[in-house]
């Protein structure tokens, strides 16, 4: 058994948005094909994945440098003891050849998009949905294929514009979720206090609403916001500053009494321990939004959701950056607090197939083998497009 070829396709995100800093107009996202020589139904089995969503296509990067190290190595080195599948974590040693320690940048969603399509191309071997794969990889004891989830989004509108907040919300509860995420930091403060108080009215309690600054705020301003929505004891305040400002977090910590959220901008188990060792994260309070997609795949992942426990966190803290079906089967597969979803953007990559019904403000995996991604009929058209 062995890789013959990965492939890569840069697709553009549709559903244009802004957050309080980035605008994703011209973003793309790494769709990558692992494709191996056994062959089922006359076809290669070919695992399928993605860089998830915010830190560009990295083309190059995998084209130029991922590739060519593990296409070069002996196949047997790639697959696990028993040869029975592909070992991602060996993968994962092969793709950082030559690479530096620190300063991950754009190779660790590079990496991520090849070793999470090892684990669809190994659930697919399996012929088992990726949850499954993942949860007897990491000796998780799944109770159920379903996990919350929580609809976020809530953007800011020009007035007089024909969206509103209220509509997007309603339209959210429409569909089947009863929690939000809002954009903050990116309006004056009474505005903002006027949108998550419109917001709560529709969640029906601050505890159903998180809110995000997206790395918006400085010290002073982050702690202003604090205390103006100290009351509202909201599900979480998320990542208020810079997301490598472990002082700013540690004094937000020791400051606002509610729940803070950040991690979406770590890429390494590293990382974490910078945060746990320096940030001030509160066991059994705090929420850790690392998405594997972003920081080197499952492998490094899992690595994380490790030092967490180690230190006295609960995986049932961590809420994964990034609502997709490759987290999704990961929070499942890993039995993580959550999964996020932005129900209508960052088209075809977000959001859930009708096979993945919401409901109750729950969402649930199919049985589809991998992660699954072919059930959803827009991202099937890009993999089509990228093995034709
Ligand atoms: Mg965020």
């Amino acid at each position: 058994m062995k890789i013959v070829d990965i492939a890569t396709r840069s697709v553009k995100l549709s559903g244009n948005i802004s957050n309080a800093v980035v605008s994703f107009d011209d973003h793309d996202v790494s769709l990558v094909a692992v494709i191996s020589d056994v062959i089922r139904g006359g076809r290669p089995v070919t695992g399928i994945a993605f860089n998830s969503i915010g830190r560009y296509a990295q083309r190059g990067i995998l084209m130029d440098r991922i590739r060519p190290r593990i296409l070069a190595a002996a196949p047997d080195s790639v697959l696990n003891d028993a040869a029975t599948q592909f070992d991602p974590a060996k993968i994962y040693a092969l793709a950082m050849k030559n690479e530096k320690p620190g300063g991950h940048g754009d190779r660790a969603s590079a990496i991520a998009a090849v070793e999470l399509a090892i684990w669809d191309l190994n659930a697919k071997l399996a012929e088992v949905p990726a949850y499954r794969l993942i949860a007897d990889v990491f000796g998780h004891t799944l109770t159920k294929a379903e996990t919350p989830v929580y609809a976020a989004g809530g953007y800011y509108y020009a007035p007089g514009s024909k969206h509103s907040l209220r509509d997007e919300l309603l339209s959210y509860q429409d569909i089947g979720f009863d929690a939000f995420k809002i954009k903050v930091g990116g309006a004056e403060l009474e505005y903002d206090l006027a949108r998550i108080e419109e917001a709560i009215a529709i969640s029906g309690s601050g505890s159903r609403l998180a809110v995000d600054a997206n790395g918006r705020f400085d010290l002073a301003q982050g702690l202003n916001f604090a205390r103006h929505i100290a009351d509202y004891d909201l599900r979480w305040y998320e990542e208020i500053g810079d997301p490598l400002d472990f002082a700013l977090n540690q004094s937000l910590a020791h400051y606002y009494p509610g729940a803070i959220a950040t991690g979406e901008n770590l890429f390494s188990s590293q990382d974490v321990r910078n945060l746990l060792n320096f940030g001030g994260m509160r066991a059994d309070k705090d929420i850790f939004q690392m998405d594997a997609g972003l920081s080197y795949g499952l492998t490094e992942y899992a690595r994380m959701i490790d030092l967490l426990e180690q230190r006295g966190f609960r995986r049932a803290q961590v809420y994964p950056h990034g609502g997709h079906l490759i987290n999704l089967h990961i929070v499942i597969g890993l039995g993580l607090g959550g999964c996020e979803a932005y129900p209508g953007v960052f088209q075809p990559f977000g959001g859930y197939p009708d096979t993945c019904p919401v409901a109750g403000g729950y969402v649930r995996a199919s049985d589809a083998p991998g992660f699954g991604l072919e059930e959803k009929p827009d991202i099937a058209a890009a993999i089509s497009q990228l093995l034709a």
